[in-house]
Parts: structure tokens; C-alpha cells; sequence
């Protein structure tokens, strides 16, 4: 087959959809690359590295899009993309459709065989083409809140792990599934004070197996949170309800019985965020202040470090990439179900229950 990455254009967007290493094990798999040139640049991989994987090096988008018989992609395709898609061209990529009419339009009239990472699914009925990315932003909450704690930030001037003799920060945690955990496991690294609260008892007893005492859990309540809230230099909100906004569980009021300059990051400001007071920020002004506390609300944080978001994306769709390459993609998502959820929209029709609701159209 013939498998094409562009360059992402989408703004603020630097990962890129094929790695060289994955370009790599596609030629070796006998398929043929097409990377569009600069593609790699934003992770720092030349297009030497790509030709030097065995892949194509072509000079613009127009020409992947004209050749190849997949494209493989991060974000969803922007209208100039989606003019160049083509019958059953297959695309495979984040698209995240049902707030999107315009783009389901255009690519039901495209013909082309959309396949979405986010509705792929696993045996153990998780997202794990979203996993990476909650690793990603769990990980780099603790940076951040670290960050916004110094003086120079507006934070209260904090050290996490405090020094020998003087006691570590607290850290309240809310939402304990894959950006909580990955969050805890950083601070409780750093050797700060760490609670962890969660309203599932199989999550919270998965987090007191795994962490032991390096850090706490307890059941999310009304009570507990505005405890754990008050006393607790950095919160991160980390909870998720599928498919419905955050839950606002931190109030306005509830700033009062912060500490001055303690940090609040609201990673599910990506869905509309868990404290009253988010409101969504960018990385070129991630931070403000309401009432004496510091918040961080970024909503695209895995695009800070495009580089290690870009590999550990690859990790989890270079074996679907190999399968939809090798088989074709009838076969490939015949034999596996957990693919075949990621169909979103193939040859006109809407293949996905959800989308077609969300959009109110026909599936
Ligand atoms: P997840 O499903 O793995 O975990 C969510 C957890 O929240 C679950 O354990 C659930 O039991 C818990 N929860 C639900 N209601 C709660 C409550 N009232 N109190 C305490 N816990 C509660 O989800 P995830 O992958 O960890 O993602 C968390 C959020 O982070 C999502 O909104 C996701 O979209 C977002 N996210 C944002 C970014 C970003 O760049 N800002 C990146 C990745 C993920």
C-alpha cells in the first residue's frame, strides 16, 4: 500500500502523524512512505531522517494526498485537506466529529474511509489512541503546577518535594482514572504530599495497591474535596464523566479557603473544565489569577512536547497502521472489532452511532 503523512497545519500543531521508525517499519513491511517535506520538523526529525527510513520525501501536501492510498494523520483534516481526499481513500487520525458538522460534511462528500484514534477501542473497554495523551497531560500537570507555584509566576513559592527539614507541598488530585494517576505518579516521584480522590472504589483501591503510602486516596465527596481543596498548595482536575461536560466540583467560594498564590490546573478543561473559575488558556499565556489563586487551563497540553507526544502516539497506531496497510482496510477491520469502532464515516455513510446522533444524521 501506499501510506502518506503531511504536514500538520493546524495552528499551534507540531506532531506529526508517522514517525521515521514508524516510516521504517512501513517500508519494511513492503509498503511505500510518502512524508510531505518539513513534516517531521516540529518533533526535530529531518526529512533526512525519513529517507534515510526508506520513505518518499515529496514536496507538498497535494502531491501525499494525490498518491497515497492511506493518510495517516494527528489532527482532524482542515477544509483544504478535505478537498483533497478522495473515494475510498482511506484517512486515519483524530477527528473528533460530533461538534463538527462542517468536517463530517465535507468528508461524507468525500467518499474517502474515515477511521477516528478516539473511538478505537480495547478489550478492556478503554480509548487507548486517547491514553497517550492523558499520560502525556497527567505527567506534564505536575510541570506546570510546579511552575506556577514559583514567586516569579504568581504562585506562593513552593518547592513540591520541600528540602530536608522543611515539609513537601500538598498536592489534591480529583479524578484518579489515566491523567490522575500519571499526575500522582510525578508529584509522589518529586516527594510531595499526594491525595488522590476518585468516586469509583475499584479506582481508588487500584491507586492504594499501586501507590502504597506515597500517597493518599480518598472517596470524592462535597466534604472531602472542600478539605483536601483548602489545605492543598496544587489541585489538579483530572475527572472525566464520558461523553458529558466536567462537573464543576471546585466553586468560586471555595477559592477563599485556599491558601494565597496555591495553583489550580484543570486538565478537563478540554471538557469545559472542573472548577467554576477555568476558563481555557494557551501555552503562550497559560496562566491567570482569580481571587489570589493561580490557574492553569490549558486545553491542548500534549502539543507543548510535541516530540514525546508524537512517539507515544505512534506507539499505540503504528500496529493498526501495519494491520489497515497490510490487509487493507475491509480485512483489517473485519477481523478486529476494536478498529472497526474507530469507522467513523466510509464511501458517504455515517458508520458511527454516536457521531450520527450527535449530528442528527442518518446512520
Ligand atoms: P479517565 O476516564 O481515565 O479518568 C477520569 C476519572 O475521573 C475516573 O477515574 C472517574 O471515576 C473520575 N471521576 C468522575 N467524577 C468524579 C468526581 N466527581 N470526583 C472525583 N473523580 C471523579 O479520564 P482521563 O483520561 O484521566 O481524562 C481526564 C480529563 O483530562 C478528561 O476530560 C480528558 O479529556 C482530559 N485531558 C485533557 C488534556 C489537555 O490537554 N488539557 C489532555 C488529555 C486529557
Amino acid at each position: 500500500m501506499i501510506v502518506g503523512t503531511v504536514r500538520e497545519i493546524k495552528n499551534n500543531e507540531f506532531r506529526v502523524g508517522l514517525t521515521p521508525e514508524a516510516a521504517q517499519e512501513l517500508v519494511a513491511a513492503g509498503h511505500v512512505v510518502l512524508v510531505e517535506a518539513g513534516a517531521g520538523q516540529g518533533i526535530g526529525a529531518g526529512d533526512d531522517a525519513y529517507a534515510k527510513a526508506g520513505a518518499r520525501i515529496i514536496p507538498t501536501a497535494a502531491e501525499v494526498f494525490a498518491s497515497a492510498d492511506m493518510i495517516v494523520k494527528v489532527k482532524e483534516p482542515q477544509a483544504v485537506e478535505r478537498a483533497m481526499l478522495r473515494e475510498g481513500q482511506v484517512l486515519f487520525t483524530y477527528l473528533h466529529l460530533a461538534p463538527d458538522p462542517d468536517q463530517a460534511h465535507d468528508l461524507i462528500t468525500s467518499g474517502a474511509v474515515c477511521i477516528a484514534y478516539e473511538t478505537v477501542t480495547d478489550a478492556g473497554g478503554g480509548l487507548p489512541l486517547l491514553k497517550p495523551m492523558s499520560q502525556v497531560a497527567g505527567r506534564m500537570a505536575i510541570q506546570a503546577g510546579a511552575t506556577a507555584l514559583e514567586k516569579a509566576n504568581g504562585g506562593r513559592g513552593v518547592l513540591l518535594g520541600g528540602v530536608p527539614g522543611v515539609l513537601p507541598a500538598k498536592v489534591a488530585i480529583i479524578g484518579g482514572g489515566v491523567v490522575g494517576f500519571n499526575a500522582a505518579q510525578m508529584a509522589a516521584g518529586l516527594g510531595a504530599d499526594v491525595t488522590i480522590l476518585d468516586r469509583s472504589a475499584e479506582v481508588l483501591e487500584k491507586l492504594g495497591i499501586h501507590f502504597e503510602a506515597r500517597a493518599k486516596t480518598r472517596f470524592s465527596n462535597r466534604a472531602n474535596l472542600a478539605a483536601c481543596v483548602a489545605e492543598a498548595d496544587l489541585v489538579i482536575g483530572a475527572v472525566l464523566i464520558p461523553g458529558a461536560e466536567a462537573p464543576k466540583l471546585v466553586t468560586r467560594d471555595m477559592l477563599a479557603t485556599m491558601k494565597s498564590g496555591a495553583v489550580l490546573v484543570d486538565v478537563a478543561i478540554d471538557q469545559g473544565g472542573c472548577f467554576e473559575t477555568s476558563k481555557p488558556t494557551t501555552h503562550a499565556e497559560p496562566t491567570y489569577v482569580v481571587d489570589g489563586i493561580v490557574h492553569y487551563c490549558v486545553a491542548n497540553m500534549p502539543g507543548a512536547v510535541a516530540r514525546t507526544s508524537t512517539y507515544a502516539l505512534g506507539n499505540v497506531t503504528l500496529p493498526h497502521v501495519l494491520k489497515l496497510a497490510g490487509l487493507g482496510w475491509r480485512e483489517a477491520l473485519k477481523r478486529d472489532r476494536h478498529l472497526l469502532a474507530g469507522l467513523n464515516i466510509a464511501h458517504g455513510k455515517v458508520t458511527c452511532a454516536p457521531v450520527a446522533e450527535a449530528l442528527d444524521l442518518p446512520f
